[in-house]
């Protein structure tokens, strides 16, 4: 929080971030507004730089005064309006300055000439001159302290001017106070209006911050739910459904059995010999050995089917919308699956068998214990006359 502060503190006497990257950032997220502003502000300009020749013809005729002032005019007027056009291709020159501080000079140097050229109206022109100064800050964007040199110049250009032309030390500092005014109000008011953009600049980047992080932390939360809700359904060895999840379904299952008369098949899957595995290879391959079986199973079944682990190495399988004819042909092609398939882990190769018993729900059962207590007797005798076999009860 600390950094951030930091990162967005404000400059009270430049009206800028004091740091760099911050200020280059802003500028580049205000360049377009920037542009259209200094491209309406340069038309403006030179707009009137030109309407004001009028006057000079009035004043003067078409004689060589009003020549050298129109040449003047035009070639500022010209000047001002190329650089609108450049600015347009060139955004990055608006936020800069430097060009922007340069034209202003220029403007100011060749606005010194009315002063030798029409020596009658110097009143008008400092009335001008106080507009020119408070436009510098307000009107034409710049950064504060580009405007502040501009109108430093501008000051004392007049000023020396009106010196050159013979006035009294009075009038010299009467012009310095009056031309004083308007720089202190611009500068006050262009720092004020820096200082307010960049501060809603800063509350803006903070908005957009705190909408990322949130965003991430919904992402983030979402992400645990789906996690959460697996670990409460799932087995975290095998990934099939766990027997409070598959108890439920079975409960869903056996509605439909009741409501709607459809078939549902259970089977349940004990794998044979499976301690001899431990035994033989070690524990991890015989989890490597039930997550493979259990992968079996998924790819083997039918997406609408339901495989849970029991608990060790024993399986349950609900197969709803299937009688026990349909429910024994899918389960005897699970059992050659099975015995063709061999478990690679590590170095070894291991194969097993499985013995499965296979009986149909029916509108009797209780609940979900009583058909596995009747399977279980299928699979006992399914074990007791050699194992790898197929039961139906
Ligand atoms: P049978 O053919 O009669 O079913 O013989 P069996 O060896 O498969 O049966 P038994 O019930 O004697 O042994 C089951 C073994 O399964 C014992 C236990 O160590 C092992 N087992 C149970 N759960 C896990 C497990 O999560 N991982 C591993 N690796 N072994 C397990
Ligand atoms: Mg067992
Ligand atoms: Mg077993």
């Amino acid at each position: 929080m600390e950094k951030e502060t930091v990162r967005y503190a404000l400059s009270a006497r430049r009206g800028e971030f004091v740091d760099q990257e911050t200020e280059r950032a802003y500028c580049e997220h205000v360049e377009g507004i920037t542009v259209r502003h200094l491209i309406v502000a340069l038309r403006v300009w030179a707009f009137l730089l030109v309407g004001f020749g009028w006057l000079d013809y009035l004043a003067l005729g078409l004689s060589d005064g009003f020549y050298h002032l129109m040449g003047s005019r035009l070639f500022s007027a010209l000047m001002i309006l190329s650089f609108s056009v450049v600015v347009r291709r060139l955004p990055r020159l608006a936020s800069d300055g430097g060009v922007v501080t340069l034209i202003e000079a220029t403007g100011f140097l060749l606005f010194f000439l009315i002063y030798f050229v029409r020596p009658d109206i110097v009143t008008w022109n400092i009335g001008v001159s106080l507009i020119l100064l408070i436009s510098i800050f307000i009107f034409i964007p710049n950064r504060v302290v580009n405007s502040s040199l501009v109108a430093i110049f501008g000051i004392i250009g007049t000023l020396y001017c009106i010196w050159l032309r013979d006035a009294s030390s009075a009038t010299l500092v009467g012009t310095f106070f009056i031309l004083c005014l308007p720089t202190i109000i611009g500068y006050f008011a262009a720092l004020r209006l820096n200082l307010g953009q960049r501060q809603q600049y800063a509350l803006f980047i903070e908005t957009v911050q705190i909408n990322q992080s949130l965003q991430l932390e919904i992402k983030r939360r979402e992400e645990l739910e789906v996690e959460l809700k697996l670990q409460a359904t799932t087995d975290p060895l095998t990934g099939l459904f766990n027997r409070r999840h598959y108890e439920m379904l079975f409960r869903r299952e056996l509605e439909r059995v009741r409501r709607h008369g459809s078939e549902l098949s259970l089977c349940v899957v004990d794998l044979d010999y499976f301690k001899r595995i431990n035994d033989q290879y070690g524990h991890d391959v015989g989890d490597q050995v039930l997550k493979q079986v259990a992968q079996l199973f998924i790819d083997t079944l039918r997406h609408s089917d339901i495989a849970g682990r029991f608990g060790g190495e024993e399986f349950i399988l609900l197969l709803p919308d299937t009688g026990i004819e349909s429910a024994l042909l899918v389960v005897e092609r699970l059992r050659t699956r099975l015995q063709e398939e061999v478990v690679e882990s590590e170095d070894e190769k291991v194969s097993i068998t499985a013995t499965f018993a296979v009986t149909e729900v029916s509108n009797d059962d209780a609940a979900i214990e009583d058909v596995i207590r009747r399977a279980d007797k299928g699979l006992y005798e399914g074990k007791a006359a050699g194992r790898n076999r197929v039961m139906a009860v």
